[in-house]
């Protein structure tokens, strides 16, 4: 077969030679040891959060070394595309703090090993594709892409090995045979009628022997050599992810591929595809899927209707984005919270990622750590950041607590202030969601009376202990005096001053100054559990403490 007029007949207007390409993208001009990393997410406008994971291995690998980390949006299966999910993947990254240096930008495209969009690359695609078919490397097959997708569930039904799995591998293999045999004539006989082909690469493999690779997470890996044809390219022209990943990595100079582990079993045919086009393949890093714990503790693939599953969901439900990223890296790098409990005044980004102390087996995604992770990253914050965490977060979410909050920064922030700032902070925090139920008391409009007065204590010795409260609180005591004045409310209807002199002799009281504490705290937020009262005092100041405390003996 004379293959350069076969490959003249099959792309007739490919002029490019793959010389030609290496001049456009040339070697990048970076340090020595520099890593060149990208994601590269299908438009379909959901972000996986098990996609962060890799993202930030990408990013920190990258960045670390005084590399480049690009974005490409592999957009060739046109059924799964959304239109605005590119956007939709830039804004979302962007929020993370995951800052691409190259690739598809919300303003277009930006670096110079673009275009960075698959679809917008299918000239350069055709180069190497009329290359493969030049050296004999590479045929075309007439068919329809339902007789492709034929061919494809034979393909499946071999690999799946079913009972028959071996004269289905027979029958496979004799189909693949049969597809390499064909003459020019027939060739050109397609083309003049219009037909469209689709383009195989002809596996040389045998899998009884191994190759050897070394994958940076997994280790050295034996994997059997490919000997099943390779669709490069689809009947639309439009390659596959495999032809698309070789070429695309290789003009764009991807030192290191950091991918999902679903891609191990194609391994074999990206090596194989690497070789045909003369590249040097990247080194590798298979990343194990993201699991979680179902309602029984067992283990579990996040499905796309999760809650959770997209990485838009933590934003909606108020996580903030340093509490998601700091839990992605306790997840990464096992040796990180050691690192941070050393350091905790530096950065995350100060941490020194290593690929060696990633896990093998993959990372389990906990929602009760990441609320500790997440309670443990608000704690650390002002008054300040947190306003403005809330704020962001019910911009979009609660646009009448928004209001809210924006009415009296002040007022907001000294009901935040309160716990803060200490060797130990109080933890109230999980989400900015949690922050509205948490200060909601403070604000006449989302006051209500949710715990009731315990109901073993006798009601008129509640009713003094508040009435007695209202006639001495002066929001200008200091603390300590404020609590004498608790003590002496207690010693007067009976009760003991200090809590353990009563729990030395439960019998000669009928409660300790908890309880008066505790009085007070339900008849002015409502609730058994609040924030240090002395604060909250200060805060609502004396008439409304007063009115409060009336309203509540009434219902008394
Ligand atoms: N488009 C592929 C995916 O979404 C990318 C895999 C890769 O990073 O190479 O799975």
């Amino acid at each position: 077969m004379d293959y350069l007029k076969l490959a003249g007949l099959l792309f007739p207007d490919v002029k490019t030679t793959p010389e030609q390409l290496e001049e456009r993208y040339p070697q990048r001009d970076l340090p020595e040891g520099a890593k060149v990393t990208r994601i590269a997410p299908s438009p379909t406008g959901f972000f996986h959060i098990g996609g962060l994971f890799p993202a930030t291995v990408c990013e920190r690998l990258a960045h670390q070394s005084g590399g480049v980390f690009y974005l490409r949006i592999e957009d060739t299966d046109s059924k799964r595309e959304v239109k605005g999910a590119a956007a939709f993947i830039t804004t979302i990254l962007d929020y993370y703090g995951l800052h691409f240096d190259e690739g598809v930008t919300a303003d277009g495209d930006k670096g110079a090993y673009g275009p960075y969009t698959q679809s917008q690359r299918v000239d350069i695609y055709h180069v190497y594709a009329k290359k493969l078919v030049e050296e004999g490397r590479a045929y075309p097959v007439f068919s329809t892409d339902e007789e492709l997708d034929e061919l494809k569930a034979l393909d499946k039904k071999a690999e799946i090995k079913s009972v028959n799995w071996e004269q289905d591998a027979e029958a496979r293999r004799e189909a693949m045979l049969k597809r390499r045999q064909f003459t020019m004539e027939q060739v050109e006989k397609e083309l003049a009628a219009g037909h469209k082909f689709a383009l195989f690469a002809i596996a040389d493999g045998n899998p009884e022997n191994k190759i050897k690779v070394t994958d940076l997470v997994k280790g050295l890996l034996e994997i059997p050599e490919n000997d099943e044809d390779v669709v490069l390219l689809k009947s639309d022209g439009i390659p596959t992810y495999h032809f698309a990943h070789a070429v695309d990595d290789h003009l764009m100079r991807t030192t290191h591929v950091i991918r999902g582990e679903e891609w191990l079993p194609s391994l074999s045919k990206h090596l194989m595809l690497f070789r045909y086009l003369g590249f040097k393949p990247p080194k590798y890093m298979h990343i194990a899927q993201l699991m979680r714990l179902d309602e029984n503790g067992n283990k579990k693939k996040f499905s796309k209707r999760d809650m959770g599953a997209n990485l838009e969901d933590y934003r909606k439900m108020g996580y903030c984005v340093d509490a998601v990223n700091e839990y992605v890296m306790t997840l990464l790098n096992s040796n990180y919270e050691e690192w941070h409990t050393q350091n905790p005044d530096k950065d995350r980004l100060d941490f020194p990622f290593s690929i060696k102390k990633m896990s093998v087996s993959g990372c389990l995604f906990d929602t009760e750590k990441l609320n500790d992770v997440s309670k443990n990253v608000i704690s650390k914050m002002t008054a300040a950041q947190v306003y403005d965490g809330v704020c962001d977060f019910a911009k979009t979410e609660d646009t009448e607590f928004y209001e809210t909050l924006r009415s009296d920064r002040a007022y907001a922030e000294s009901i935040l202030a309160i716990g803060r700032g200490g060797a130990k902070p109080r933890k109230d925090f999980a989400t900015w969601a949690d922050v509205k139920p948490y200060m909601s008391f403070f604000y006449d409009k989302y006051f209500t009376r949710d715990d009731e007065m315990p109901q073993d204590k006798d009601k008129a010795d509640i009713k003094a202990a508040l009435k007695k409260f209202i006639d001495t609180c002066d929001e200008n005591d200091d603390q300590s005096c404020w609590f004498e004045k608790l003590k002496d409310i207690a010693e007067q209807i009976g009760y003991a001053r200090e809590t353990k002199l009563y729990k030395k002799e439960p019998e000669k009281y009928k409660g300790h100054v908890g309880d008066v504490a505790s009085f007070v705290r339900i008849a002015i937020t409502g609730r058994q559990n609040s924030p240090d009262l002395y604060e909250v005092i200060k805060i609502l100041g004396r008439q409304r403490t007063s009115d409060r405390i009336k309203e509540s003996i009434a219902l008394l």
